[in-house]
């Protein structure tokens, strides 16, 4: 039993499923959520509730972010109640949402100036890995910090891999998602040819799904299409968002990726549809009613 006190800011799809690993794990937990319902179960289950990022980062040894974007990272962290004004010196702030280079490699200038240790940690895995506490964190920082911080990304993950210094995570995450949206978006345009065409789907479907193309994300997320169960893993907006972050981060380095960009465009019809709310995999709904 440990009695290392971690807060964790966020309690979405996958904050919610790494603060139950934490305190499975035995850990000391304070939560915090914009939407407090969705800390309800997290205190039944034995954690404090913060009423601010502030409240549930005070005391804490180790501060976990999981939440949105760049924005609602920075007011988290750096706002009047957020996070940094309540923690101690030496305190690690890790932040593990997908985010841009550019602002993770600010957001660890900030800490350093508190003397706040921090890293980046963004995921690979989704609901269902971080539910059952086998993520792998991708780490940008410095790897004594990720050294201090492994009891808490053992109790979340079955990986933390230490990729470089701050911004690396972020760039190797942004890939990763950037490969998955422009997948999610060609087979959501597969799907809808091969039901236009009035193909036994099914059949089509496995032609992919057992040849060449397959990943794991292509056989996730077409069954998902051809069931039409739409339940979130991972939110529509939130690609279109990484695939967004991903078309950032390659203009940075002179790469404008008109792939990014159309991959992007599938995400933003889908939420402008109404399925903001859902899976991506919905993503293929626009299509069939075109
Ligand atoms: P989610 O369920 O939508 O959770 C988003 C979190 O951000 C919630 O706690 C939400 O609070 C909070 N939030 C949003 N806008 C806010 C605001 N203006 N002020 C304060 N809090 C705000 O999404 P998720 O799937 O858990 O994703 C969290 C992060 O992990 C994202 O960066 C995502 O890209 C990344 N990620 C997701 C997956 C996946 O498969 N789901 C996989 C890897 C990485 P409310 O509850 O109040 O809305």
């Amino acid at each position: 039993m440990t009695t290392m006190k971690v807060a964790v800011l966020g309690l979405g799809i996958m904050g919610s499923g790494m603060a139950r690993q934490l305190l499975a794990a035995g850990f000391e937990v304070s939560v915090w959520n914009r939407s407090a319902d969705k800390a309800g179960p997290l205190a039944d289950a034995g954690a404090r509730v913060g009423s601010t990022p502030g409240d549930a980062a005070k005391g804490a040894d180790v501060v976990v972010a999981m939440l949105a974007d760049d924005t609602v990272s920075r007011a988290v962290w750096t706002g009047e109640d957020g996070a940094f004004a309540a923690m101690a010196e030496g305190a690690i702030a890790i932040d593990s949402s997908t985010l841009t280079g550019g602002w993770v490699t600010e957001l660890a200038e900030l800490a350093e100036a508190r003397g706040i240790r921090c890293l980046e940690a963004p995921v690979t895995g989704s609901r269902d890995q971080a539910a059952q506490g086998a993520l792998r964190f991708l780490v940008g920082g410095d790897g004594e910090v990720l050294a201090a911080a492994r009891p808490v990304f053992e109790a979340m993950g079955s990986a933390a891999v230490h990729l470089g210094p701050v911004g690396s995570g972020a760039t190797v995450k942004l890939a990763n998602n950037f490969l998955c949206g422009v997948q999610a978006a060609s087979l959501a345009e597969a799907v809808a040819l091969f039901e236009k065409r009035g193909l036994d789907v099914e059949q089509a479907m496995s032609i992919l799904t057992d040849g060449a193309p397959a990943s794991p994300l292509l056989k996730a997320v077409s069954r998902r299409m051809l069931d039409r169960a739409y339940d979130p893993h991972f939110l529509v907006p939130l690609m279109a968002k990484d695939l967004g972050y991903a078309g950032q981060a390659l203009t940075e380095v002179g790469i404008v990726s008109a792939i990014a960009a159309a991959a992007r465009q599938r995400f933003v019809e889908a939420d402008e549809a109404g399925h903001g709310t859902q899976d991506i995999a919905s993503i293929v709904e626009p299509l069939r009613a075109g």
